[in-house]
């Protein structure tokens, strides 16, 4: 896989075509800061190849994403004084998937922020979460 910069606005901020707030790069991830944040500090963290899907990138950036957002983290929480963090991923557009290329949102939480991140909880009924547990089961199992 490569980079899209003709086509994707990350693939731009990686190549510097267009600017970024880098915070950290390496060879496989690229982070920098999201430009609408949720709370001051919000990054995110890009692997340096062009996809859309996380089921779809390759083991090494995948790795190197979320080993990069485990240390990213906590400089974040550091840098802002934040007293935790979300870590987000946006996997489709029904899902909020704004930009396709796939992105670890890193999101510094404060006490009482009132960031609201989905605030409609389900409550399954009957047999319907063992029913689900076990379809999801047979499913990995499956791809195996
Ligand atoms: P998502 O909805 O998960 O695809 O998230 C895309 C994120 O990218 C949003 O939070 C945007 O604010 C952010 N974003 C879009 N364009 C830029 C940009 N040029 N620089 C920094 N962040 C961006
Ligand atoms: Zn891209």
């Amino acid at each position: 896989m490569a980079l899209d910069p003709e086509h994707c606005v990350f693939c731009k901020i990686i190549e510097g075509i267009i600017p970024g707030a880098k915070v950290y790069e390496d060879d496989k991830v690229y982070a920098f800061l999201d430009i609408a944040p949720f709370n001051f500090g919000h990054t995110l963290v890009v692997p340096k190849t062009h996809c859309h899907a996380i089921s779809e990138l390759d083991d090494e950036y995948r790795a190197a994403m979320i080993n990069a957002a485990a240390k990213i983290a906590p400089a974040v929480m550091r840098a802002t004084g934040a007293a935790g963090y979300n870590l987000l991923l946006n996997n489709g557009q029904v899902a909020g998937q704004e930009v396709p290329h796939v992105h670890l949102h890193i999101i510094p939480r404060f006490v009482d922020d009132k960031v609201l991140l989905g605030a409609s909880q389900k409550q399954y009924e009957g047999t319907a979460m063992a029913d689900l547990q076990a379809k999801i089961q047979e499913k990995i199992a499956l791809r195996d």
